[in-house]
């Protein structure tokens, strides 16, 4: 998607650091964090929310990141949201994962 700020940030065309990543996920700090610790897993290919994603397809890999992400990272606890449509409070069209922890990193 031309438009999408994530994919941007995938692609490199915006800049960002990654904590982590792999062949279908990068992870970044959210820019306004609610918590000590407010990262956002986030699919390299575009699907708008959970409802368009391929679970399918990359469902188990996404689970699999966020253990590898959190376990690098050493963090314990914590727990994570999936904003998914408007009413929601989805923001940003592009899938991505909160993990928020009190541990800071
Ligand atoms: P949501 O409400 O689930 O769509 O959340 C979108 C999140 O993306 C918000 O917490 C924003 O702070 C965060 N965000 C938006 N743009 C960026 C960016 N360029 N880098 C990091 N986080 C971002
Ligand atoms: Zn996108």
């Amino acid at each position: 998607m031309t438009d999408c700020i994530f994919c941007k940030i995938a692609k490199g065309e915006i800049k960002s650091d990654f904590l982590y990543e792999n062949d279908n996920f990068f992870v970044i700090k959210d820019l306004n964090p609610k918590a000590n610790t407010h990262l956002l897993v986030i699919p390299k290919e575009h699907s708008n929310s959970l409802n368009e994603f391929d679970g399918e397809k990359y469902g188990k890999c996404l689970i699999k990141t966020i253990q590898d992400v959190t376990k690098k990272l050493g963090i314990k606890s914590y727990k994570i949201q999936i904003n998914t449509g408007k009413e929601a409070g989805q923001e940003v069209f592009h899938l991505h994962v909160h993990i928020l922890s009190n541990t800071k990193i």
